[in-house]
This record gives structure tokens, sequence and C-alpha cells, in this order.
């Protein structure tokens, strides 16, 4: 079956290509697909890149280390990339990590107790006791940028800027008060989101996460086909017809893990019901630009740490990815409005201005790198952005985990559907494996010829 070419659009309806066709070959296709596979289903995953992963993609660096582009941290509570992970024979490590990021501000270091810091540590305080009763219903219209202004100091307002854009990927003027708290919420508080060591950045993966996605690919064999972006699904009595510019396949259920903002271009017929029409319409991926400078060692150890929030513009967050007893990684990340700004700039600029700040707190070394590595995830047309879709101002229902229940025969999954740690490596692998049980729990009935 794996290997039959999908079928002229003139004869489709009478047989099926396969039993399920899955759209997008992320982590959560991947999972859905798999699971199914190993359950005896005939299944295709239908990938519109020409590489698998989506949002997980993991680069051999020049000194033959593995790193990751894309998603990246397991959280303390992630248990299923733990898992998966082990059972990929991948090696899990804890992130070295101190309590609390240096923060620099135009070349100096600023204490954490400093009083044009205060401001922010209590705002902070503020946001995550607010987010813990979940009424901010009335915050659904103002923006955080609003909020911002609010907050005394140019310093603490710049600092929880650089803290919320990159924590969430979003323009801060497009991104409600109320979402933003919802969301903290969803991943177990701020503290827990914020955190590496016992939280959402606690360990990596020293193959990298795109070595998982790999590995899950390869278990499938032929029956994952890059380069075929689904244009049209059209749903009938009897199961649906996938349609790619080299193509159509006919299945009897379809899952479509690819985040709303971008199966949004996917044509339906019959329309899809209003509310799933809105959900895509009312989401966006967030801008986000990640790089990783690597070093033959992590020379920055012998005198210190080097986790920073750097303030300048572009407004950053700094952390120290290094494998054990491997090169050293220094990995970047830039969100929002100031990580397009970045793309005016070419690779060689963008690495001194990135990585130039650093100079006077860990040495001139910091810009003698063995390579670079780069990603800007909003220029990426098939993952659209990252980490995650974000629910436009004033559209509270398109806030995560949005609601999944199958529509006919298409069957919902994607990190951005997951009932815990939506957005996260961890709620892409729950969703795949719940699209996946929702199929052979009801399990489609092949058409009579
Ligand atoms: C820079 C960055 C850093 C991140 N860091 C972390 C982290 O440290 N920890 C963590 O847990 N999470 C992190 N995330 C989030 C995590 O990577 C995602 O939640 C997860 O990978 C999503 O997987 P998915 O399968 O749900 O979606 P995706 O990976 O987006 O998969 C959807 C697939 O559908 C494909 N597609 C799109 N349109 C079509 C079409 N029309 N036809 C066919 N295929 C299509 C896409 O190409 C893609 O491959 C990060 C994300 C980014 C971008």
């Amino acid at each position: 079956m794996e290997n039959r070419k999908p079928t002229d659009t003139g004869a489709r309806e009478a047989q099926l290509d396969a039993m399920v066709v899955v759209v997008g070959a992320g982590l959560s296709g991947l999972t859905a697909a798999r699971d199914l596979h190993r359950r005896g289903i005939d299944v295709i995953v239908l990938e519109a890149a020409g590489r698998i992963g989506g949002r997980a993609m993991a680069e051999t660096t020049a000194l033959g280390s593995r790193l990751d582009l894309g998603g990246q941290w397991i959280g303390h509570d992630h248990h299923h990339v733990m898992a998966l992970a082990a059972e990929l024979g991948a090696t899990q490590y804890p992130m070295h990590t101190g309590a609390m990021p240096q923060v620099i501000d135009h070349g100096r270091k600023l204490p954490i107790t400093s009083p044009s810091v205060l401001p922010a540590g209590l705002a902070l305080a503020g946001l995550g006791a607010l987010s813990l009763t979940g009424a901010t219903g009335r915050w659904d219209d103002t923006t955080v940028d609003t909020l911002l202004r609010r907050v005394p100091g140019r310093t603490s307002r710049r600092l929880l800027e650089v803290i919320a854009s990159i924590s969430w990927t979003a323009d801060l003027d497009r991104f409600s008060v109320h979402a933003m708290t919802q969301m903290v919420r969803q991943q177990g508080g701020l503290r827990t989101m914020l955190s590496t060591k016992g939280g959402a950045q606690d360990s990596l993966i020293v193959e990298g996460v795109g070595t998982l996605t790999d590995r899950l690919a390869a278990e499938l064999g032929p029956r994952v086909r890059t380069g075929h972006r689904v244009t049209a699904i059209a749903r009938d009595g009897a199961g649906a017809t996938v349609r790619t510019a080299s193509g159509s396949y006919r299945a009897a259920k379809v899952i479509v893990t690819v985040p709303p903002p971008v199966a949004a271009r996917i044509e339906h017929t019959p329309p899809l019901p209003a509310d799933r029409a809105s959900l895509e319409r009312n989401t966006y991926m967030g801008s986000v630009y990640k790089a990783i400078a690597v070093y033959e060692r992590p020379f920055w150890r012998h005198h210190g740490r080097a986790e920073f929030l750097v303030l300048d513009n572009p407004g950053r967050a700094v952390f120290d990815t290094t494998a054990p007893d491997g090169p050293g990684h220094l990995c970047t990340l830039v969100a929002g409005p100031e990580a397009r700004a970045l793309d005016h700039m070419g690779s060689s600029a963008r690495r001194d201005v990135l990585l130039g700040p650093l100079v006077p707190h860990l040495g001139p070394d910091v810009m003698k790198t063995a390579s670079w590595h780069e990603k800007a995830w909003h220029l990426d047309e098939h993952a659209g952005g990252g980490y995650v879709a974000l629910p436009e101002p004033g559209t509270s229902e398109s806030i995560g985990p949005i609601p999944h229940a199958p529509t006919g025969n298409i069957h919902w999954a994607g990190s951005e559907t997951a009932s815990e740690h939506p957005g996260y490596l961890e709620g892409a692998i729950a969703s795949g494996r719940r699209a996946a049980r929702e199929i052979l729990d009801a399990p489609p009935q092949p058409e009579t010829p």
C-alpha cells in the first residue's frame, strides 16, 4: 500500500490510498502515524516541507555535536518526551544553569536586587498570582504592551518586555493579558514556565530532539512523503480526499496536525464549522529567531556562567546548552518584532550583533566560533513561526488548548490541541497519541468496492 501512487482525481472515490492520511510530519504527526502503523493501520504522512520534523529540527555542528534550532528543552514533568527519548535510545542531560540569569543592560550587569530591576520582580510576582486565579477574562482586549506601559522605570519595563517576548514569541501589542495569564496557568505557573532546573527548561537531548523525529520517520519509511503540501480536503460520508499539488489521496480518516493559522491555507469541502474556521482565522504564529554558537569547549565555565537576559536591542536570552563533555554551545533567542528586524542583516552581521555585547562578560573568545547555526522561524512558510499559535486579542475562544473534537472524518492533533503542555514538544506527542487513539477506538471501516 505504501508504494501506491496517488490516484488520479477522476477515479478517486472507489479505492483508498491509505486507511489514514496524516497531514504534517512534525512530532505530533509522526507519533500518531507510528502508533497507527504499529497497530496495523495503513497510514501515509504528507509533509509540505522538504524535510520532516516541523518545529523540531536538529543540525550537526562543525565539531560533530548535535543541536536543535527548534524545540529543545524538556520540562521536569514532560514525561512523554522523556519516555520517547529513552525508547529511541537518545541521551537526556540536565541544563547547566544557575538560580537566575544575569541581566545585562548596555554593557552593565544589573544585580537582581538593583532598584531598577525590583519593580520587574514585583510585576512578575503579581502576574504569577493573577494567573493562578484564572479570572482575567476582562483583560481579553488589553494587550501586554498596554499593561507594561504602566510599570514604573525604563529598565524594569524593558526587562519585562524581553522576558514576555521571549517566553511567548508574541508581538506584545498583539497579545492580550488574558491570553498571557491563561498560558502561564496551563504551564503550571510562572515559576515553572520560566525556570531551567525543575522547570520547563530542565533538560536537553545530546543527539537533538530532531533525532527523535528522524527515528520516528525511519520506522515509518516510505509512508512519510515530504514535499507534499496539502492544499484541500474534501470530506464525505465514507472518508476524505486529500489534495496536494502532485495528486490526491483517498483515506477513510485524516489527522491534521498543522497549527491552526497555517492550516487556514487548506481549503475544505464542505466548509469547516464556524468555530474551527474562526480558530484558524483568529490565531497567528509568533516570530522567533534562534542561534547557537559552537566552541571547542565551554571556556566560560572557568570563570562563571553564561546565562543572560540582554536588554539592548535586540533583546535576547542566552543559555549555556552544552552537553556533558561536548563542545561549547551558546544558545540565543530573540522574539517578536526584534527577531524580524534581524532578517535584514547577513548571517555574520547577526553573529557580531548578538555575540559582541558578551565580550566584556565572557571574554574575546566568545567571537571565535567553530560554527554558527541560526534559523528565523517566522520565515519558514510551512512552520509559520514559533513556538506556538497565539490568539488575537479579544478572541478568548482561540486560547489553547484549542478544541479538538473531530470534524466528520478529520481528527485534529498538533501541540496546540493538547490538554496539558500545549505548545510544547510534550503536547505534540500527547496530541498525536490522542488522535491515534480516537481512530483506534473507532476504527474506520474500509469502503466496499
Ligand atoms: C524556536 C523554537 C523553540 C522551541 N523550543 C521549545 C522547547 O525548548 N521545548 C518545547 O517543549 N517546545 C519548544 N518549541 C515548541 C515545539 O517545537 C512544538 O510545540 C512542537 O515541535 C510542535 O510539533 P507539532 O507536530 O504539533 O507541529 P509542527 O512541528 O509544526 O508540525 C506540523 C507540520 O505540518 C507541516 N505542514 C504545514 N502545512 C502543511 C500542509 N498544508 N500540508 C502538509 N504539511 C503541512 C509543517 O511543515 C510541519 O512539519 C519550540 C519551537 C520553536 C519554533
